[in-house]
């Protein structure tokens, strides 16, 4: 995404959010699990799919010199990271963005980095007024 891209992006997410935004965190090995679920009928899952593979796609296929950059911090990302979705808390978001977080951040911890997604959001998006942290799936039994 281009940085004017991006900052359309923040313009219609604001506009539909008000500010109000969910964060949900992926790891990769959560694809699978979001994909049965739009399967199965979830509407959010369903909406939360093609973003994350958009995302992760952006950033695996990222240019050598121009890697995708962590939304925390300078280090580049390629193979492993995390996907925090950005979505408006609205029942239907038209648009939603996502911000790649390197392991080192992250540390493959969801509470961890649910809280970096936040701090990258903050750093980027000044219209972020408020930030609901939701916990996609919940506890696996
Ligand atoms: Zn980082």
């Amino acid at each position: 995404m281009t940085g004017h891209a991006r900052v359309e992006c923040f313009k219609t997410v604001t506009k539909e959010s008000g500010g109000l935004v969910a964060v949900h965190i992926f790891f990769p090995e959560d694809l699978r699990d979001l994909i049965t679920r739009s399967l199965v009928g979830d509407r959010e899952a369903a909406m939360l799919v093609p973003l994350v593979r958009q995302g992760a796609k952006q950033i695996r296929s990222a240019p050598r010199k121009t890697p995708a950059l962590c939304g925390c911090c300078p280090r580049p990302i390629r193979t492993n990271f995390a996907l925090a979705i950005i979505l408006p808390e609205r029942s239907d978001p038209s648009q939603g963005f996502a911000i790649g977080l390197c392991a080192k951040c992250t540390e493959d911890d969801k509470n961890r980095a649910h809280q970096k997604a936040a701090e990258a959001l903050r750093g980027v998006w000044p219209g972020a007024q408020s930030i609901v942290v939701t916990h996609p799936g919940g506890g696996h039994a």
